[in-house]
């Protein structure tokens, strides 16, 4: 048996799979290419770099398994695949403390003006030194602070448990159920009960120092233009979910007007080619879609990836 990991598999997932007799091709074959090689294999693993269409699903009967490492489907056909018979799997929960670290990661930076300072330090810092430090001086705490998450699952969850351990208040909304209180496990084995606030989606835009987006990808953004004039003058933003969830455009005048103070982002529309417009952003903190991209995290998906396409190949 042979499984081509078009987008690459971490070293342990690899093993587990070839101690089980699976094969594994890790050579990144073109999309363009693939309806034509993908039959030779019985199953396909990816990223979300590598696309899973019905088109390919139809030139290729032979495939068993499609697996995701990692959350997202929107780059599978999944019902259509399993309309077909063929199995398709994911790893949910392997990636979401990863995500929610790369989230404060951007609330740290935003609120000290590290993505500035990383910006113009090399450029300007021998001779601007005392001004950029004038200038970065009014930065803030995060500690007592309120962060909105918008997106109750697993990430949003894991980053409130952050939250909540730094001391912040969470206002949580989700379209199904919120819990009143998480578990935190704290190092020595200690665990704390914490009470986190379900706010409807208005309370929480006005209400909010931060705001942190964690749903799967929509249709109709979530935050545009209406949305920034309600938040609170100086909030910050942070996008580590999908592209489209945010409108950009209406981002960049709140950002401009200084309704936003800076965002934090690591999804994109038009992913891998984002706007000039927010790269190049003074206000934006960014990142090229690493949420799930730590050691700890890969070795997660690796080894729960291997392990549900052993499943299905000989189970
Ligand atoms: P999840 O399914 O556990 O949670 C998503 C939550 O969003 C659910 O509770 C759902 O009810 C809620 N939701 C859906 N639509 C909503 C809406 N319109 N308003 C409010 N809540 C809504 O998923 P997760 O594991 O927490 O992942 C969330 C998203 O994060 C994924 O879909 C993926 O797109 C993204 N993600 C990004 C990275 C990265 O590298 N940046 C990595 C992993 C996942």
């Amino acid at each position: 048996m042979r499984i081509l990991a078009n987008d690459g598999i971490d070293p342990i997932g690899k093993k587990l799979l070839e101690e089980a007799g699976i094969e594994v091709d890790t050579q990144n074959i073109p999309q363009e290419e693939l309806a034509s090689k993908l039959n030779a294999y019985d199953g396909i693993t990816v990223r979300s770099a590598t696309k899973v269409r019905k088109e390919l699903i139809d030139a290729c009967p032979n495939i068993k398994v499609i697996g995701r490492g990692g959350v997202g489907m929107d780059n599978i056909d999944v019902e259509y695949a399993r309309s077909k018979g063929v199995a398709v799997v994911n790893t949910p929960a392997s990636s979401s403390l990863s995500v929610a670290e790369l989230v404060f990661t951007h609330l740290f930076n935003g609120v000290r003006f590290v993505y500035d300072a990383n910006r113009k330090m090399p450029v300007e810092g021998a001779n601007q030194f005392n001004n950029l430090k004038k200038a970065y001086a009014k930065g803030s705490e995060l500690r007592g602070k309120s962060i909105g998450i918008i997106g109750f699952g697993r990430i949003g969850r894991e980053t409130a448990k952050v939250a909540l351990g730094l001391g912040m208040d969470v206002l949580a909304y989700d379209l199904s159920e919120v819990p009143a209180s998480l578990t935190l496990e704290l190092s020595g084995n200690i665990k704390v009960e914490v009470p986190v606030k379900k706010v409807s989606l208005e309370e929480l835009i006005s209400q909010a120092d931060f705001i942190s987006i964690h749903t799967p990808f929509i249709e109709k953004p979530l935050l545009g233009k209406e949305e920034f004039e309600k938040m609170k003058k100086g909030v910050g933003i942070v996008n580590c979910s999908r592209g489209g969830t945010i409108d950009e455009e209406a981002l960049i005048e709140a950002l401009d007007s200084g309704q936003v103070a800076f965002a934090g982002l690591d999804v994109f529309d038009n992913e891998p080619t984002p706007r000039t417009a927010i790269l190049q952003h003074p206000k934006i903190s960014l990142t090229p879609h690493i949420g799930a991209s730590t050691n700890e995290a890969q070795e997660r998906i690796g080894v729960e990836l291997a392990n549900l396409v052993i499943d299905v190949l000989k189970g």
